[in-house]
């Protein structure tokens, strides 16, 4: 694979290089690198509001998801970040998870 040109974004693809393939032989692949959102959430929770990407929409303030009671945050809901990001989000739930308990509503 290689970059391409950049597209309407600005950004550049992977492209497959051409006749740049080859076999190995081997007896198992462990896939172990990969930051999509696990399709199970879709499945088990549809009446949760989603990116095309799977990742759960949130509102940013209160990491409040469409889902009375419910708070997301982290790569779920960024996609593949970093961890201060996560703990930024997390923290920003905590909050707001605390109004939420208290007053009953935020
Ligand atoms: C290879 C790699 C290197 C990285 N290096 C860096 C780095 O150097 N610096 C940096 O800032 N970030 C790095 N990141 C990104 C960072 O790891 C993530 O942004 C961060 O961990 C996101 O935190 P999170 O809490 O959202 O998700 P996670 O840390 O992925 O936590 C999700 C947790 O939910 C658990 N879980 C999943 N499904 C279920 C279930 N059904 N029931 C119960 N629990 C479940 C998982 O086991 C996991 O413990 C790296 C990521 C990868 C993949």
């Amino acid at each position: 694979m290689e970059l391409g040109e950049p597209d309407s974004s600005g950004r550049r693809k992977p492209v497959p290089i051409r006749e740049s393939e080859y076999e190995l032989k081997i007896d198992m692949a462990v896939i172990a690198i990969g930051n999509g959102s696990n399709p199970i959430i879709q499945k088990t929770t549809p009446d949760l509001q989603y990116t095309r990407w799977g990742n759960i929409i949130v509102d940013e303030a209160t990491m409040k998801t469409s889902k009375e009671g419910v708070f997301a945050g982290g790569d779920i809901v960024s996609g593949g970040a970093t961890v201060i990001l996560a703990m930024g989000a997390g923290k920003k739930a905590a909050s707001a998870i605390n109004d939420f308990l208290t007053s009953g509503s935020i």
